[in-house]
């Protein structure tokens, strides 16, 4: 019997226990994670023998301590202007306030000395609305790969004196029972007071069914479809050097459709990321010059939304994934001047490319795989994008395919990220709320600053 249990070791995980354990102590609480603890986290893909995905059981990637923010750039925005919308439950203000907060959490194990950058006053702003772009608001503190790394280890090292931590300890249901919530793993049970679902991206499947089964209503019906596009860093050095993430939205003229940059990696390297045994890209980069590439990569994504009667907007991000892993056997690479010209990228003209590829995919043709629409959106957003950083739409551009950008299904909560049962709370991504490193774990100090009120004042 524990007072909370915690499901998913993410950032919304962490956070509900860091704050748990500042606010009420006296609680007992315990953690269940599917994937491994931090130092077993290794993904096999070594560039060398293991060149890509080989669908591990428990994704090292997605999964494990730190969840999918483990080995990601460790950017940390803090804005209400993308990365979620926690701000629609608890207002916006406060969803600032609980993401500085993060950042002083974050800068106080392990992150001091990283830069905070910001897009207050930056003429940048003005060049793209001269050209069609929109610029959105934000600070970013860019922790990188590495430091965001010391930040997990530090923040285990103190979790682990006082919460109960089970990895690879998959949870496979949740029931409420008399004074609480009982959880089943594969061989045991435990029960709780207050239940705290994080289970991220990935563990997106097991929330549908989760909700399912407790008749908690959902909605869902976008997702984001795109490339990653990597350039010699030089081009956007400009945007990056002063923003570090530059995120611009552009509307196309053909659709009226809206494309935005998104994850931007300075001196980066692109990666495969799977999410359900789907092999998509996704991108991160590393703090430490020593390790920085000569590129910088970022996605540019396509919203697309359904309506009635269409319902399933994952499973159509899914199909147009699993094409370029049929064609591909995993991620496929193309230059953009081949695109443009209709035909396939090849070994030979890659090879030929003067931008280096950080990632090893197949070299293929990306109109096969992405629809008509899309594809379009995006190639007018390079020619956009052109404009403020020339020689973004340069022959030897690269563009990898595809980024998926999925949304997990919304979890009907109220403005306390509370079901309709007392004391269960969803929170961070696999609430469909956040999409993000900064708003999954302000959802985390938001539900734990609310059960330590409850319990201090009982
Ligand atoms: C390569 C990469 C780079 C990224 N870069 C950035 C970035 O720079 N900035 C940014 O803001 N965002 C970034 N993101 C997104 C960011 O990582 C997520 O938004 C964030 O991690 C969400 O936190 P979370 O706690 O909600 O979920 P997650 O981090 O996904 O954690 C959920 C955890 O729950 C576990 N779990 C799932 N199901 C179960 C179950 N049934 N039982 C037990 N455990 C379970 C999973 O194993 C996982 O560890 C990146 C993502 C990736 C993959």
């Amino acid at each position: 019997m524990y007072d909370v249990l915690i499901i998913g070791a993410g950032p919304g995980g962490i956070y509900s226990a860091v704050e748990l354990l500042r606010r009420a102590p006296q609680l007992k609480i315990a953690v269940f994670e599917t994937g491994h603890p931090l130092n077993r986290r290794k993904c096999p893909i070594d560039g060398e023998k293991v060149k890509s995905c080989v669908n591990c059981k428990h994704c090292s990637i997605m999964s494990g301590f730190g969840g999918a923010g483990a080995f990601s750039d460790g950017k940390y925005n803090i804005t209400n202007d993308f990365g979620g919308t926690l701000y629609e439950y608890i207002g916006k203000s406060y969803a600032l306030e609980l993401m500085r907060y993060v950042d002083e959490i974050n800068l106080a194990y392990g992150g001091e000395g990283t830069k905070l950058y910001s897009t207050t006053g930056t003429k940048i702003k003005k060049e793209c609305l001269q050209n069609g772009l929109h610029l959105l608001d934000a600070s970013v503190r860019h922790l990188g790969t590495d430091i965001n790394y010391v930040v997990l280890e530090n923040l285990y090292r103190d979790l682990s004196k006082k919460v109960d931590f089970f990895f690879e300890t998959p949870v496979q249901s949740v029931t409420a029972c008399d004074g609480g919530y009982e959880i089943k793993t594969g061989k045991d049970v435990y029960k709780c007071k207050y239940c705290i679902i994080s289970v991220g991206r990935s563990g997106s499947k097991w929330m549908e069914s989760v909700c399912r089964e407790l008749d908690i209503p959902t909605k869902s019906n976008r997702v984001d479809i795109g490339v990653r596009v990597e350039l010699p860093a030089a081009i956007f050095s400009h945007l990056t050097d002063e923003l570090y993430e530059s995120k611009i939205v552009y509307r196309t003229q053909k659709y009226g459709d809206m494309v935005r940059t998104f994850c931007m990696n300075p001196r980066g390297a692109v990666v495969n990321e799977n999410t359900n045994g789907i092999i998509t890209v996704n991108g991160h980069s590393y703090e430490d010059p020593a390790k920085q590439t000569q590129n910088t990569n970022f996605a540019l994504l396509v919203a697309k939304h359904f309506s009635e009667p269409f319902k399933d907007s994952n499973g159509y991000g899914e199909s147009i994934a699993k094409l370029s892993n049929m064609l591909g056997g995993g991620v496929m690479i193309q230059r953009f001047g081949d695109l443009i010209r209709g035909q396939r990228s090849t070994a030979a003209r890659i090879n030929e490319s003067f931008v280096v590829p950080t990632l090893n995919a197949t070299p293929g043709d990306l109109s096969l795989v992405l629809p008509k629409r899309i594809l379009d959106g995006i190639i007018e957003m390079i020619y956009a994008l052109d404009k403020i950083a020339p020689g973004t739409a340069n022959d030897d551009t690269l563009l990898y395919g595809v980024e998926v950008k999925f949304y997990n299904m919304e979890v009907s909560v109220d403005n306390h990220l509370e079901t309709k049962y007392p004391d269960l709370f969803v929170i961070g991504d696999g609430s469909g709320i956040t999409h993000s490193l900064s708003h999954a774990s302000a959802s985390g100090v938001c539900v734990a600053r609310e059960i330590a009120k409850r319990e201090n004042n009982a």
